[in-house]
């Protein structure tokens, strides 16, 4: 479905964004990689898959950056057709104690990388009248948890700009969603796992059912493939009309 079309996906090389670059690699899409950590892996894991695949280390936080990535995979592809919004981090703290360094991260790699993208993105697309902008928002894009000010505050930011980008490109082929997780067993969660295992005294598992059972009826972990699939259902013509959504697949979480 996506044959010599490009994606980039900014922080893949880990959890959700890569399991989102590969589902979109196994319908032909050429990947643009993008994050820290185990590049190698992640580069070999998308290759295995029989698609192009390039990578820019661009730090989210740093606009020049984004620009110098944007550029790089224009001048690999020819263009961006479908880009993701994806990277994050989180920090946990009340909001008197909260590490002003750690709020302006937040802000600057969780949301404001999202406005450089998609700025840099949207002439091509317009131009060519079809585009695909997914913006990695949360439940937390919703509703709010204690502790997590920053990162609220930031991804309720993003469905804003989910749903401002989407009106704007209302009339063409370009289209913007988030897609709103739950829980997902990636390095971002096992975090919040390790502090609460550590915190109560508890083994892994049972840090994880607690984690489960105070937020998500279905007790279960939507997992990255599954959040693959929902982007590569928002890159299908059946999608050319779903504007300005934000979709929560989150085990019942905001249904109560
Ligand atoms: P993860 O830690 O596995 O992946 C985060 C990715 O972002 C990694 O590739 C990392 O290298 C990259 N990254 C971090 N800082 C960066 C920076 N400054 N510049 C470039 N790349 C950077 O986390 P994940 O759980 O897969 O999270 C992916 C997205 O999904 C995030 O936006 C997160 O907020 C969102 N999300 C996650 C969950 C969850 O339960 N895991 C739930 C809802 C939403």
């Amino acid at each position: 479905m996506l044959k010599n079309k490009t994606a980039l996906i900014t922080g893949s090389t880990s959890g959700i964004g890569l399991g989102i670059a590969k589902a979109l690699a196994r319908q032909g899409a050429n990947i643009m990689l993008n994050g820290f950590g185990d590049v190698d892996g992640a580069r070999a894991e998308v290759e295995a898959l029989g698609v192009r695949v390039e990578y820019h280390g661009a730090d989210m936080s740093k606009p020049a950056e984004i620009e110098a990535m944007m550029q790089a995979a224009a001048a690999a592809f020819g263009q961006v057709d479908v880009l993701v919004n994806n990277a994050g981090i989180q920090h946990l703290s009340l909001v008197e104690d909260f590490p002003v360094d750690r709020w302006d991260a937040i802000i600057a790699i969780n949301l404001s990388s999202a406005f450089h993208t998609t700025r840099l993105a949207l002439p091509a697309m317009k131009a060519a009248n079809w585009g695909r902008i997914i913006n990695l928002a949360s439940v937390h894009g919703l509703v709010g948890s204690a502790q997590k000010s920053a990162y609220v505050a930031a991804k309720h930011g993003l469905v804003g700009l989910t749903k401002v980008t989407a009106l704007e490109t209302a009339t063409t082929g370009v289209t913007c969603n988030a897609i709103c997780p739950g829980w997902v067993l990636t390095p971002l969660v096992q975090k919040q796992v390790d502090i609460k295992a550590e915190a109560l005294g508890l083994s892994n598992e049972e840090a994880k059912k607690l984690l489960l059972g105070e937020k998500e009826p279905s007790g279960q972990f939507t997992t990255p493939e599954e959040l693959g699939e929902l982007a590569v259902f928002l890159c299908s013509p059946a999608a050319g009309n779903v504007r300005g959504v934000a979709w929560n697949m989150d085990g019942g979480w905001v249904a109560q």
